[in-house]
């Protein structure tokens, strides 16, 4: 039997306690030896006579670990006394970068135990959880390469970090009230208030219905009570903008219907934010006047620490940050862009090296790639050459390829704005030069006006990479498979082959091969991007004529204006052609006076599905067409029908006249989705493919996404979903590195 060997330990070993956990195993077993961090991987020099249970214990290794290979070679030499922890050496980085861990059950005991040394202390932490990749500035994750190194251990932390037996030993993050990072409160202008206790304080002002900016692990959130979230979204302009909220576990299981699957997202080291069904649609319509709220529990010791205070058991946490630019990390510039929205701040002294928001979760699917989540790491051959993929232009990330890894960034935002095309660059430059990457090979969107199509053009100028322009709805596609499919998109707007608009797109074959078979009929968007903002342009865009026309004089549109639109659409002058599935589904909301301005992402189609499950979908006819060779469904016909059920709802009594919109809303969803997946299941059968893939942001609405799923999975055909990346533009970033490799191949 084996007693002796080097084991080398590749995949996420970083950051996730993997050496002391090697070294307790050691102890326990009686292994004589060192291990240490080579950057990407965990070398374990072993002896004994236990050598195989050593091996079978650290190869499954700490809980957060994700280990891909673990392999063993002869040893030279002879034992050394005991067992030690030797420092970290460099080395390949490929995709070793440890994202934030919340805050463990033991963590959360220390901070209440009262004669513990941690007791009240907001930045205690673990091997086992705290802060990573938010304080990290190079790797290996070592305490001198994170902010943490601006604060020395003081005797009783550095005795912990040196004790083999201690759930701290070389926590990297650990720190104490005698020499860790502190907490402040300011006051609205950015001035320090004398303060003993900051916590105890913040409670009381939040308890007092005051707005306070906190500054968290990879930003500042915005928090107040639930009777304060008015007077919240009147100081920042956001008045039909849901908010997330952090609540007590009770308050959880008394507003929302949690299902197993989200819970086990909501108590897992990501505490993300998860999209749930309010118990009462109605309840909490200050804070999210849809069916659904987005809910999270307290993942740091701050957290802990101010719900042990409050009498509140629901903090409205918002990212404080414009919609689509980058979240606010520092405190001057807090105090300098929040002045007006804030009373008072609650901050620390902690750097914040790498911004990074709560990452969001709806049924199962990511909305938001970020904290916890996010640096995500894929192993995938997609060759030899080193890809970046710098995403699209909203709800962007950036993914690196390297050496069989595939890392994709936390979430950027919208890159429309100098801010966030600056995180962007700051992004790529970082979690490239983590990875030790040098581009091969540059994708970017297909549209020649984004940002960070000019920023690809320019990083391949200046390092001579080649570029791979990627159509957004195929990226969609390659980010789910590169096997043969029939690849549903279902989405916003996306550059299309043809300049034109798309977002609700059929494709077969296989990446980097992806034909556009069918789509949605093109409808005109009526002075372009003003139509997204106010969809009842888009609706008359759809259906022009006398019927429509009244239904907006009546709504108040004056008849220039009216005059105005009508010629847009008659002559096709300032209109773009669209496909996009979101902007009928706006359209739509726009007709039932469900949305009429859009004032966020998404939220005209987000307000028709939020009003759809308070009626009954019943069967329309579907038209289909042809256009180019290509099939097409008929939006027209579906929002025409749809426009002849509203015109009969006018004369019904209130209560009755709700439940019939909520019928056309909840009809033209699972109409539109069936002839989606109709389009689909031909084209399957005339490409002899028994694959459908399904992506977009549209595939966010649960009652679409699964009648589509029925329909497809009904038709005996199989039915592939990537829960690993987000439905919507989180994923694109990707889908433009596995392009861009697989062309490459
Ligand atoms: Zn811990
Ligand atoms: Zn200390």
């Amino acid at each position: 039997m084996r007693s002796r060997g080097r084991i080398l330990i590749r995949g996420i070993v970083q950051g996730v306690g993997f050496r002391p956990f090697v070294y307790a195993r050691a102890v326990e077993l009686g292994i004589q030896g060192t291990v240490r961090n080579t950057g990407s991987q965990v070398e374990i020099d072993a002896w004994g006579e236990q050598f195989v249970s050593f091996l079978d214990a650290v190869s499954r290794g700490p809980p957060m670990a994700r280990i891909d290979s673990v392999q063993v070679e002869p040893v030279e030499g002879s034992p050394p006394p005991g067992f030690t922890i030797l420092r970290s050496t460099g080395g390949a980085l490929s995709g070793l970068i440890p994202p934030e861990i919340a805050t463990c059950r033991e963590c959360t005991e220390d901070i209440f135990d009262s004669e513990g040394r941690y007791h009240g202390y907001w930045a205690t932490s673990c091997v086992n959880c705290g802060p990573r990749y938010s304080i990290i500035r190079g790797l290996p994750y070592d305490r001198e390469r994170t902010s943490m190194a601006e604060f020395p251990t003081c005797p009783a932390c550095a005795a912990e970090y040196a004790d083999p037996s201690c759930r701290r030993h070389h926590a990297q993050s650990i720190a104490c009230p005698v020499c860790g990072p502190q907490l402040y409160l300011l006051d609205a202008t950015g001035q320090p208030l004398p303060s003993a206790n900051p916590i105890g304080e913040a409670a009381e002002l939040l308890d007092d219905g005051r707005i306070l900016a906190i500054r968290g692990i990879g930003g500042f959130h915005l928090a107040c009570v639930e009777e304060s979230a008015g007077e919240l979204k009147c100081r920042l302009g956001r008045t039909e903008q849901p908010f997330a909220v952090m609540v007590t576990p009770e308050e959880l299981d008394r507003t929302t219907c949690v299902s197993e699957e989200d819970r086990a997202w909501l108590e897992s080291p990501v505490r993300p934010i998860l999209v749930m069904p309010k118990q009462d649609p109605d309840s909490l319509a200050a804070v999210s006047n849809l069916h659904t709220i987005g809910c999270m529990l307290p993942y740091t010791p701050l957290h802990h620490l101010l719900f042990a205070r409050l009498s509140h058991p629901l903090l409205i946490m918002t990212s404080a940050n414009r919609p689509g630019y980058p979240m606010v990390t520092d405190t001057e510039e807090a105090v300098e862009k929040l002045a007006g929205s804030v009373d008072f701040f609650l901050t620390h002294n902690r750097p914040i090296v790498n911004r990074c928001d709560d990452s969001v979760i709806r049924d199962g699917f990511i909305i938001r790639l970020s904290r916890g989540i996010a640096p995500k790491r894929t192993r995938i051959d997609l060759g030899s050459r080193c890809i970046l993929g710098v995403g699209p232009e909203l709800n962007s990330n950036i993914t690196v390829y390297a050496g069989g890894f595939a890392v994709t960034s936390p979430h950027i935002g919208h890159v429309r704005n100098p801010p966030t095309l600056t995180y962007l660059q700051e992004t790529v430059e970082r979690i490239g030069r983590f990875l030790g990457a040098r581009y091969d090979v540059i994708a970017h969107d297909l549209h020649p006006q984004f940002l960070s199509t000019r920023f690809a053009r320019e990083l391949a100028a200046d390092t001579g990479a080649a570029l791979v322009p990627v159509q957004h709805h195929r990226a969609h596609v390659a980010a789910v498979t590169t096997g043969p499919c029939i690849g549903i998109t279902i989405d916003g707007v996306g550059y299309g082959d043809d300049g034109h608009v798309w977002g609700g797109e059929i494709f077969a074959g296989s990446v980097p091969d992806l034909d556009r078979v069918a789509h949605l009929e093109e409808v005109p968007m009526p002075g372009g991007d003003a139509a997204t903002r106010f969809p009842e342009r888009m609706l008359y865009g759809i259906l022009p004529g006398d019927g429509t026309r009244s239904l907006l004089a009546a709504r108040g549109w004056d008849e220039i204006a009216l005059g105005v639109l009508e010629r847009q659409v008659e002559r096709s002058v300032g209109v773009a052609w669209t496909s996009s599935t979101g902007r009928v589904l706006d359209a739509v909301a726009a007709m039932l006076g469900t949305c009429r301005e859009r004032t966020y992402d998404g939220e005209p189609a987000m307000r028709l599905e939020s009003l759809a499950p308070r009626g009954s979908a019943r069967e329309w006819p579907l038209e289909f067409g042809t256009r180019a060779g290509r099939r097409t469904l008929s939006t027209r016909a579906l929002t025409r029908r749809a426009f002849s059920e509203f015109t009969r709802t006018a004369d019904l009594p209130l209560p009755d006249r709700e439940k019939a919109l909520a019928g056309i809303a909840a009809s033209f969803q699972d109409n539109l989705a069936r002839g989606i997946a109709a389009l689909a299941i031909t084209a399957a059968g005339e490409h002899g493919i028994p694959t459908v893939v399904l992506s977009g942001g549209v595939a966010y609405n649960r009652a679409i996404r699964e009648t589509i799923r029925q329909e497809i999975t009904g038709a005996g055909l199989t039915f592939l979903m990537n829960p690993e990346y987000p439905l919507g533009d989180g994923c694109i970033s990707y889908g433009q590195c596995v392009w861009a490799g697989t062309m490459n191949r």
